[in-house]
């Protein structure tokens, strides 16, 4: 169970966890993470940020340290061990010399980093962020989430921090520590002594390290987060407790009272199909092949795509309507599968439920008519209001296949497709 505790903390969700639960915790840079550590009373260094390497440049010399961490911004952990696409290796460098900095990040800025949390091609970094570094004597690894098997917040922590804690999770797993949280009581005093302890601080850093710990389950609160993740949360010669790094995710639901968090968002990771989806409430995952998947629900969805594997297609992408959808929902969706130029055919699964056939029906006629379909579009339709949802569909004279269930929906995707 740890283990999965941990794969959750490290944010970057795989491609299956998403389709279970398609919601994307809002994430945050690191920089955007540590102003909001400062504000709580955490312990980070001093930084600035900076978007060209003459800036960096200048950041390093301001910031007068006797040594410098340059750290490459994007929103995936692993970055100590990622390589750039510029050949440079490592999206973080220690420095004592502010000109190797302005060097290092004319390697960083503009060029795509790889890590084992970003796809393959790596994301691309625009911003950089130029602190003071501290010689660190020890890295542990501590996070809060809100956890669904404790049905509230938990801590976790390991004494063995730093770059390979997926590691620490699978291979030694009694080296990861555990503390249920009451929402209602927060951190008690012993909880927090008990974790600082696990954790591996000693005499006065014990104290410190609990004090650390209660600041940043005041931020987890105070923001709304879902994940407060710090790792390494380290120890320096000197005997401070100091958070190296830092990721926040956010719940969704609490934007309306968390405006200037969300408004730090700037999309510029996010697939904008995706973010295109999200406004109109749907659920959005593009994927490497051909067939269009059109969808209610996240498992009816997960079910079409190796329904079409299982007869030889490939998934374009993973469009889950939801609930309660409207025409103009249907419309907005159509609109996004066929604006993708893979898609060669596309797939209409749905099942009403509380969803009323007929809308759909009505919404996919629409859309194919203003939107000048030229994909084959195969249609299976069940539930509610059905046998007027055939009819809409039949009289309207569009080329829809109709199918008779998912299999013979399949089937025909992937034949239409092969002609
Ligand atoms: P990531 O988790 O993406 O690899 P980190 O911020 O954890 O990035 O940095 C990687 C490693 O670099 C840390 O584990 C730590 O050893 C070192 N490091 C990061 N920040 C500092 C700093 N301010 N001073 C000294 N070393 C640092
Ligand atoms: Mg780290």
């Amino acid at each position: 169970h740890a283990l999965s505790v941990v794969c959750r903390c490290r944010g970057n969700l795989t491609l299956t966890c998403t389709q279970l639960n398609p919601r994307r915790w809002l994430n945050l840079q690191e920089y955007q993470s540590k102003k909001l550590m400062q504000e709580s009373g955490v312990a980070v260094q001093r930084f600035y940020v900076a978007d060209t390497a003459s800036e960096a440049l200048e950041a390093a010399k301001r910031l007068n340290a006797k040594e410098i961490v340059l750290k490459a911004q994007i929103l995936a952990g692993g970055r100590g061990k990622g390589v750039f696409d510029s050949g440079l290796k490592g999206g973080v460098h220690l420095t004592k010399d502010p000109a190797v900095v302005g060097e290092l990040a004319n390697k960083m800025l503009g060029f795509n980093l790889t890590t084992k949390q970003t796809p393959k091609d790596g994301v691309k970094v625009k911003t950089v962020m130029v602190a003071e570094a501290l010689d660190i004597s020890r890295e542990t690894y501590f996070a809060i989430l809100m956890d669904r098997a404790c049905n509230g917040p938990v801590m976790v922590g390991s004494p063995q921090g730093g770059m390979d804690i997926e590691e620490v999770a699978a291979k030694s797993p009694e080296l990861i520590f555990k503390e249920v949280i009451d929402i209602f009581e927060g951190v008690r005093d012993d909880q927090a002594l008990r974790m600082a302890a696990n954790l591996g601080f000693k005499g006065p850093l014990e104290r410190q390290a609990a004090d650390q710990i209660k600041r940043l389950y005041d931020l987890f609160l105070k923001v709304d987060a879902t994940q407060v993740e710090v790792n390494p949360l380290g120890e320096t010669p000197e005997g401070q407790v100091v958070c190296f790094d830092a990721k926040i995710n956010f719940d969704d639901n609490a934007e309306f009272r968390q405006k200037a968090v969300f408004a730090m968002d700037d999309m510029t990771e996010s697939d904008p199909t995706e973010t295109e989806a999200a406004k109109w409430d749907l659920k959005y995952i593009g994927m490497d092949g051909n067939i269009a998947c059109f969808v209610n629900g996240a498992g009816l969805a997960m079910a079409t795509c190796d329904i079409i594997d299982l007869h030889g297609g490939k998934p374009a992408n993973f469009l889950d309507l939801g609930g309660g959808v409207k025409e103009r929902q249907v419309y907005e969706a159509f609109k996004l599968l066929t604006a993708d130029p893979k898609v060669e055919a596309i797939l209409v699964n749905i099942f009403g439920g509380i969803v009323n056939c007929a809308i759909i029906a009505n919404g996919i006629t629409k859309a194919c008519r203003e939107l000048e379909l030229k994909v084959p579009l195969v249609v299976r339709l069940e539930g509610t209001n059905v046998h007027e949802a055939k009819r809409i569909l039949s009289e309207s004279g569009l080329p829809i296949t109709a199918a008779d269930d998912l299999d013979d929906a399949a089937k025909k995707a992937v034949a239409a497709i092969k002609k």
